[in-house]
């Protein structure tokens, strides 16, 4: 067992070399089983941390750790982020040069490596493991550990073979990583890597930043316009089906003076390189792209990921918005779910042959449908999907943000059920609403269906209006859309209580996209945070890495809140080991200082909208707090929030102080009211050597001991204390 002194030396390495103050849930008892030399399988989500769980252990053992990783521009990227913090990294694989391979195996050989990122069929191929055999080695770490099963979205056949590596080296310790949520791949990777015997690390897949979203597909180039509105100068993924569309949305928001580049596998290796590149350097925005991109990208500042289609499962759609928000700082998820998109996949479907296969894929086409369509938390749904039950609503998806308002739709009900039987089942959703709408178009003149008892009952409701109810009728199960008719409706067995059963409850149709702009998060210096990213691309351009291999978006947010300009604080800044402390604080320091002193530092708004906020992950509040945030977060009242928990309002108000000191956000400004701008005013002429309770008495408004501590914790939140 890992002992006390090996658990402090471990968070040693972790505050002095990546600058982290505390471990995110599961990484210590990680590392400290590798330590004890045995092997680990981590399943944790996308930007949960893993890189951390096998790096602190190769540093600390003796040897060198190999990691084997599918992607050279994964290993390159890595390396770059690792030597950025002063650790002996290198990567082996078919992009070195000769000599450059031979000076990565000297220094390997010499011992002068922490860790080694190689490709598998290098880490298989006889000459190599030959070598291995006469060299320390720390342990073996397998990212991406999917790609060894067939099961998985990603298969690559030269990972077959790694489960040999448990046999050849039975005494070093192996670790498989996968952030893969289904449970079949994950039993099919223990047993073809031979960890069935591993300690198995489950961590929660749920991605509390990410907030789903899901609109009506209506005009999606306006639609999505609208929602980059509010991701001015942000890094995004714009997903789309087809190669054409992917081209055809690029050029039409570079066109609206969008940052935009097309991506698809049909684009010849060099330029898609390029691409890729642009993006993860800053120089592109938004990547418009099939679902080719994504592998082989961990760009931690995606702040939002569209899909412009439906996704092909739920897994896929947990997948590719999981790229969004892997630096844990808010982002969105936006889907555009649009009914012709579900009937051509549909139509794709009935092309399929294979009984057993057409079945898997109506039923992935199903649960898409479900989810899109539900009207419960999106992210129950979700996780629900993977087995993982969420006990309350979110409080972050479209749905617990604006709950959908339900009426009585009973009425229209029968009038669609009466219009169905006068078509005979014949007729598809659209033509069902032009009869509706009273609408005269050729095809309903050739019929005569302008005749109809039901043509023009709904002509006061436009078709949008229309569409959603018929389709939220065939959700619930009223109707149904025959695909081996074109989708033609059809009334089901329910559809026989819709007179004589209880009332047909549909949500109201809601144009645009139901979206809250207002964003949960300790506000930040907008200026200061503009001025921090140019400093960061001009060094990192000097470097010729990635910006966020200088400094994480987090570490420069904590920056423009907390405006560090001694050595001391800036210590403090989560991301900042010791060498990047040495290379960087002068710098960023003074850039801060001018900044304070400048007009713009002093107009800065505490206040502020569409900021990102920083989720303090696993850190700081403890059981009781996360629920009084998350009720907080449904609006509930203090008042309220005491009487359910039992206590009284000053304890509720100690763990609001609590909850904003770990990095949450509570509305102080909200709480306080009126008096709220003249109470800061007091407090920034307040006489500097005064104790805190003579500035107290000195407010012209009356606060309690709690209230006001809580509007001294906001201010340092804001740095402006
Ligand atoms: P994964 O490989 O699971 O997707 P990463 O290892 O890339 O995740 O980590 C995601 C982000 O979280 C990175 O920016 C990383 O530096 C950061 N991170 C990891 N562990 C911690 C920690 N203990 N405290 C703060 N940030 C962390
Ligand atoms: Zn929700």
């Amino acid at each position: 067992m890992a002992t006390k002194k090996v658990k402090e030396q471990t968070r040693n390495i972790l505050k002095e070399v990546f600058g982290y103050d505390s471990f995110r849930p599961m990484q210590e008892e990680i590392i400290c089983t590798l330590l004890d030399g045995k092997d680990a399988f981590v399943l944790m989500p996308t930007g949960g941390g893993k890189s951390i769980c096998y790096q602190i252990p190769a540093m600390m053992r003796e040897g060198t750790g190999i990691v084997v990783s599918p992607l050279i521009s994964l290993m390159k990227d890595q390396v770059d982020a690792l030597t950025a913090c002063d650790v002996k990294a290198a990567y082996y694989n078919s992009s070195l040069k000769a000599a450059e391979a031979k000076d990565v195996l000297d220094r390997f050989e010499r011992g002068d490596l922490d860790l080694l990122y190689v490709a598998p069929e290098r880490l298989l191929s006889k000459g190599f493991l030959a070598k291995l055999e006469h060299i320390p080695l720390a342990m073996f770490a397998i990212d991406e550990a999917h790609c060894v099963s067939q099961w998985g979205h990603d298969f690559r056949p030269e990972y077959v073979r790694l489960g040999e590596l448990r046999e050849i080296f039975p005494d070093v310790p192996m670790l498989a990583l996968t952030a893969t949520a289904d449970e079949h791949t994950r039993e099919d990777i223990s047993d073809r890597l031979k960890l069935t015997k591993a300690k198995r690390f489950v961590a929660s897949f749920d991605r509390p930043n990410i907030r789903y979203l899901v609109a009506e597909k209506r005009q999606p180039l306006t639609q999505i316009l609208q929602f980059l509105e509010g991701w001015p100068n942000c890094s995004g993924v714009i997903y789309c089906l087809s190669r054409k569309r992917v081209e055809d949305l690029a050029v039409n928001l570079q066109r609206h003076g969008i940052s935009a580049a097309a991506y698809h596998a049909g684009i010849p290796g060099r330029s898609r390189e390029k691409v890729q590149d642009d993006f993860l350097r800053d120089r592109v925005k938004v990547i418009v792209a099939t679902i080719a991109f994504g592998m082989g990208v961990d760009k931690p500042n995606v702040r939002f990921v569209i899909h412009h289609d439906l996704p092909k499962s739920i897994v896929s759609y947990y997948q590719e918005t999981g790229r969004a928000g892997r630096d844990g700082l808010e982002s969105e998820a936006l889907m555009l779910y649009g009914s012709g998109d579900v009937n051509l996949v549909r139509r794709l479907i009935e092309n399929v042959e294979n009984i057993d296969q057409r079945r898997v894929e109506v039923h992935k086409l199903n649960s898409m449908v479900a989810f899109s369509e539900a009207l419960t938390c999106r992210r129950r749904v979700l996780l629900g999907y993977f087995g993982e039950p969420l006990d309350e609503s979110c409080g972050n998806c479209d749905i617990c943000l604006d709950p959908p308002e339900t009426y009585d739709a009973t009425e229209f009900a029968q009038v669609v059920l009466q219009c169905i039987r006068e078509l005979n089942g014949h007729f598809g959703m659209g033509y069902i609403v032009d009869v509706l709408r009273g609408s005269k178009n050729a095809r309903i003149m050739e019929h005569k269906h302008d005749q109809l008892k039901t043509h023009g009952t709904g002509a006061d409701m436009n078709a949008d209006e229309w569409t959603s109810i018929l389709r939220q009728l065939v959700h619930h199960g009223y109707f149904i859309q025959d695909v081996s008719k074109r989708a033609a409706m059809l009334a089901t067995k329910k559809a026989d209580f819709i007179d004589s059963g209880p009332p047909v409850m549909l949500a109201k149709y809601q144009p645009g996209i139901r979206r809250h702009f207002k964003r949960l998060g300790v506000p930040r210096d907008e200026a200061l945070f503009k001025k921090l990213v140019k400093l960061r691309q001009e060094l990192a351009d000097k470097e010729d890495v990635p910006p966020y291999v200088v400094f994480s978006d987090v570490t420069l947010t904590e920056m423009s809140q907390r405006k560090p300009v001694s050595e001391d604080t800036m210590r403090s800044i989560s991301g900042l080991g010791v060498h990047k402390l040495e290379k960087y604080s002068a710098v960023f320091s003074a850039l801060i200082q001018k900044h304070v002193n400048s007009n713009d530092g002093k107009n800065a708004k505490s206040g502020g909208k569409n900021i990102p906020m920083l989720i303090a992950k696993g850190s700081g509040i403890n059981e009781t707090q996360t629920y009084i945030l998350s009720l907080y977060r449904k609006g509930i009242s203090l008042e309220d929030i005491a009487a359910q928990q039992g206590v009284s309002e000053a304890t509720v108000l100690k763990h609001y102080v609590a909850i904003i000191r770990a990095g949450q956000f509570i509305d102080v400004p909200a709480f306080i009211g009126d008096d709220f701008d003249t109470l800061m005013t007091e407090l920034d002429d307040a006489d500097p050597y005064a104790s805190l309770s003579e500035i107290k008495r000195e407010l012209s408004v009356d606060l309690s001991n709690d209230e006001f501590r809580l509007i001294l914790t906001w201010r340092e939140a804001i740095g402006v204390a």
